[in-house]
């Protein structure tokens, strides 16, 4: 890392590699991207993954995985809690194992995934101490998130001082929203001080609408939600492939039920709460650590293990999941006045059929949605039925995400406007 640089010569020969830094709650997932020579003056063509590696259980059960693009392992293991505590140690361990790869080319440029970018920021930017601090004044936003995103930052920082930092936001794809899909009924000057509904998950947003514009350009200037169902999970209501309004909110717990995230409440609820005797720490550990999928099931927040599981309160726990994404689904269709298309995407919208058959089986009377059982068993991209007999009003299609792409995407053509890709052109370009 010591060695590498913001701005390398022109002409070097091995291609450019970028590092896409993901730095979450327990987690670290580092990608490294080649530039290919075609993306040099090109804004539209994708930096090329070839190596992932990522460490889990940080301070509980760390266990590093890399791999080659491929999908080839090069290196997995369990290590003791002590000895990958924290962040700092969890980076140090991933860049090693990757260094192998990275030995011959060090990165010229890194991109972060940030989760809160507040209302300053629309795209992607540069990191400088401006933006460092900036990004410090938001953590009580995104507690869980954005710590761990600014500690990457600062290691980075520390031990290679001059290279090109981007971070690529997670509320910047909605920084457009009206004001009416960004209030919160406080009173005024709360919303002037920030207290208000900002929306996540926008690198995969962004990732899909660029998705849609390339494999369904018709639809994709149309009125789409996206279903982004993670392990977090969110919903985007698109217009012309602009987010217009979103169900996340001030933080990342608004919305429907995740995880273990709790999604919309009653505010009275944490009233509750707090008047008998749960203190704020412990309220907030439980809104997003201990509710959602996890906190109705009693059992995992890990949409496959209720799925498998015959218990009453797993199938409730999906029911309630279901039917929320569907009220949440409505909600979206109000805001874009109609709904011209549906769009699943990440772990749980992407990969399994039963959940998105029993979310879209409450969208049937009012959205005359159908799916064809045989195409979304598969998971193929238009699940929605065609048959002559009994068509799908809307089009229903099924998107796998990639955020880290979309964060190298945004990191190549911010390298590539400061001069730091070979023949690569002026902002004007
Ligand atoms: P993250 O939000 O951490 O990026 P993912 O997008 O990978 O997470 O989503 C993780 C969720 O996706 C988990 O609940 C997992 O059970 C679920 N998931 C992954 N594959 C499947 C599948 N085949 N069927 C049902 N759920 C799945």
């Amino acid at each position: 890392m010591s060695t590498a640089h913001a701005a390398h010569p022109a002409h070097h020969h091995a291609n450019p590699v970028i590092l896409v830094v993901n730095a979450g709650s327990s987690s670290i997932k580092i990608s490294i991207y080649v530039v290919p020579d075609a993306a040099h003056d090109n804004i539209d063509v994708q930096p090329t993954l070839a190596a992932h590696g990522q460490i889990e259980g940080i301070g509980v059960a760390p266990h590093l995985v890399a791999r080659m693009a491929d999908g080839r392992v090069v290196a997995e293991e369990h290590f003791p809690v002590e000895q990958v505590a924290d962040h700092n140690a969890a980076f140090r361990l991933i860049r090693l194992t990757l260094s192998v790869g990275l030995r011959d080319s060090p990165p010229v440029a890194i991109g972060h995934r940030v989760v809160h970018g507040g209302i300053g920021y629309t795209d992607a930017v540069r990191i400088d101490d401006d933006v460092i601090a900036t990004l410090e004044a938001l953590v009580p936003l995104a507690p869980l998130h954005q710590p761990h995103n600014l500690t990457a930052i600062r290691a980075i920082r520390g031990a290679a001082p001059d290279l090109l930092q981007v971070a690529c936001f997670d509320t910047a794809f909605h920084a457009g929203h009206d004001p009416l899909a960004q209030l919160m009924a406080l009173p005024y000057e709360y919303y002037e001080r920030g207290v208000r509904r900002y929306g996540f998950h926008g690198l995969s947003y962004a990732y899909i609408a660029r998705q849609l514009r390339q494999v369904a350009p018709d639809i994709a200037s149309g009125r789409v939600v996206v279903a982004h169902l993670g392990n977090g999970a969110s919903l985007c209501a698109m217009r012309d492939g602009r987010s217009v309004d979103s169900t996340m909110g001030l933080t990342a717990l608004d919305g429907m039920p995740m995880g273990t995230r709790c999604g919309s409440i009653d505010p009275g609820a944490v009233l509750y709460l707090a008047a008998h005797g749960m203190g704020a720490d412990e309220i907030q550990a439980m809104l997003y650590g201990k509710s959602g999928l996890l906190g109705i099931s009693g059992i995992s927040s890990d949409m496959r293990a209720l799925l498998a599981s015959d218990a009453p309160r797993a199938q409730l726990a999906i029911d309630f999941y279901a039917y929320r994404a569907a009220q949440e689904i409505g909600k979206l269709a109000v805001t874009l006045g109609g709904l011209d298309a549906l769009v699943f995407t990440a772990g749980v919208g992407a990969n399994s059929p039963e959940v998105r058959a029993r979310i879209c089986a409450h969208l049937a009377d009012i959205f005359g949605v159908r799916l064809d059982p045989a195409a979304n068993q598969e998971n193929r991209q238009r699940i929605s039925s065609a048959s002559a007999r009994d068509a799908s009003r809307i089009p229903v299609l099924v998107l796998p995400t990639d955020e880290e792409g979309m964060i190298a995407l945004s990191t190549a053509r911010i390298l590539r406007e400061s001069g730091g890709l070979p023949g690569g052109g002026q902002a004007s370009r």
